[in-house]
């Protein structure tokens, strides 16, 4: 056995103890009677140890040493040469990270989810505020132990979104407000006029559930490899390739929430059927840094996806004016007298809604402008927790023009503070920005893309999403992946175009 099989045999197991742990996640989440919760936590922090262990141990260090000197010689552009390198940058940085911090942040996810979910049915955030100062501390340590040049943030940001810096986001939010803001301008009072009556109608599941899952297959999810259940909060997990999960929650009085929200994770299960088997079990569909068994190479790219999918194709007009008379056929009553035209404007329809998770495409960056800004706050300490309330309405009014009506749905809407995840807000902007730029090279690489769209023939979107996104799992970095795919770095210029396409459109402009 080469010294490079050795290292590659170690992380594949290392990669089957992640998928455990997302299968007992996903078990959890789907299927788990709720007396199990307690013994599942158990189980799932038996495995995470067992996981952790293994990846900081000194044996890693021998392989990577060994097969380091292996594919010294390979181009830049090798597999397994980007495997070794991969690794060897998550050893060195989750070896800088003491053990007794990362269990600390742990076990404040348990206590801290437990008193949010009571702070926000109460409506007080007294409640949460102690377990959310504690995350923060626990968060600025960790930024220090990662290390970073000029912001704490920045080092927070690198487990999500590898690259990412405060500063390059700080210039990406102003462009996109400066763009946004004479959209919603126009599009907010505007959609105050379209009709959306039939939304609120009984849409009884079995055949929301029908509807949805024949498009994720139209799409080019494999059934042979992914299955759908129910879950409280949607979500796509796989355990390799060859079984990619989602789930949808069913609204019986909103049919677009589990249809949008279905469009939404079969964009990721895409990404993760789309590997190329070749890196399956190895570090290249690993997250090493959060011991997570995924193959798209960060939130954000894996976002771009689910964005692509749900709003640039399942949100667009060619899509509703080729699908809406079989969305008719499961629901004649419901949609009588609607036609296809109605339809696509009442599921684009922009409103000023304090809740990021009904936020439509134009407002939705703004509710994520508002977090990362209480983020960077918190962890330089310009803010205090106690503080908080006060400063969100404050944002809320600003970027919004609304005041939220009490905290539940203002400062506590979010599960993300409560699980330890401070810095991952900003990947879903990033995962716009970046869909759009996919999105637009796509059309420049595959003439008549726009012809097979409008007839509901996606195989060449997905074929160029493939070859350029999807196989490649997480060997390149953001960036490198967007230049080899698009030709440019990170840019808000097609997001913002794509935007103004749809809602001048929508809502034109007075001459
Ligand atoms: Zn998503």
């Amino acid at each position: 056995m080469t010294a490079y099989e050795e290292f590659q045999g170690y992380f594949a197991e290392l990669n089957d103890l992640c998928c455990v742990i997302n299968l007992l996640t996903w078990d959890a989440r789907t299927q788990m009677p709720p007396g199990g919760a307690a013994a599942r936590g158990r189980q799932v922090a038996t495995v995470t140890r067992l996981a952790n262990e293994r990846f900081v141990s000194d044996t890693t260090g021998r392989l990577l040493d060994a097969a380091e000197a292996e594919v010294s010689g390979e181009g830049p552009d090798s597999y397994r040469a980007r495997s070794v390198a991969q690794a060897r940058e998550a050893f060195t940085l989750l070896r800088r990270v003491p053990t007794e911090l990362m269990s600390g942040i742990a076990e404040l996810k348990m206590v801290a989810q437990q008193a949010w979910q009571e702070a926000r049915a109460a409506n007080d955030f007294g409640r949460f505020a102690p377990d959310l100062s504690r995350m923060v501390e626990l968060n600025r340590r960790l930024a220090e132990a990662i290390g970073y040049q000029e912001h704490p943030y920045d080092a927070l940001l690198q487990r999500y979104e590898p690259g990412m810096t405060a500063a390059r986001l700080r210039g990406l939010f102003a462009t996109l407000r400066e763009g946004i803001a004479p959209l919603l301008a126009r599009a907010a009072p505007g959609s105050e006029a379209v009709r959306a009556d039939f939304l609120d109608r009984d849409y009884p599941e079995e055949q929301q559930r029908a509807f949805a899952l024949e498009i994720a297959q139209a799409f080019g999810y494999d059934l042979n490899r992914g299955r759908l259940d129910r879950s409280a909060h949607p979500f796509e997990i796989s355990f390799t390739r060859d079984d990619v999960r989602i789930t949808t929650r069913y609204n019986r009085r909103y049919a677009p929430a589990a249809l949008f929200g279905l469009f939404h994770e079969t964009g990721h299960a895409l990404y993760e059927q789309g590997v190329d088997p070749a890196l399956a079990r190895g570090p290249l569909t690993t997250d090493l840094l959060d011991l997570y068994a995924v193959g798209g190479t960060s939130y954000g790219t894996h976002e771009s996806q689910s964005r692509l999918w749900e709003n640039m194709v399942g949100r667009s007009r060619p899509f509703w004016q080729l699908h809406f008379a079989a969305l008719q056929r499961h629901f004649p009553e419901q949609l009588t007298g609607v036609d296809a035209e109605a339809f696509y404007r009442a599921a684009n329809r922009v409103r000023r809604s304090p809740i990021r998770v009904e936020a439509d495409e134009v407002t939705y960056n703004l509710h994520i402008m508002l977090r990362v800004e209480i983020e960077m706050a918190l962890l330089e300490g310009s803010l205090a927790v106690a503080d908080l309330p006060a400063a969100w309405n404050a944002g809320v009014r600003e970027y919004l023009e609304i005041d939220p009506p009490d905290d539940s749905r203002g400062v506590l809407q979010d599960i993300h503070w409560s699980t330890g995840l401070i810095g991952s807000f900003p990947t879903y902007t990033v995962g716009n920005v970046m869909a759009a730029q996919f999105f637009a090279a796509a059309r420049r690489a595959t003439p008549g893309l726009d012809t097979a769209l409008a007839r509901g023939d996606y195989a060449p979107l997905r074929g160029w999403l493939t070859e350029n996104v999807y196989r490649h799992g997480r060997a390149y970095s953001p960036d490198e992946l967007l230049n080899r795919a698009t030709g440019a770095s990170l840019d808000a210029g097609p997001y913002l175009a794509y935007l103004r396409g749809k809602y001048d459109d929508l809502f034109p402009p007075q001459a």
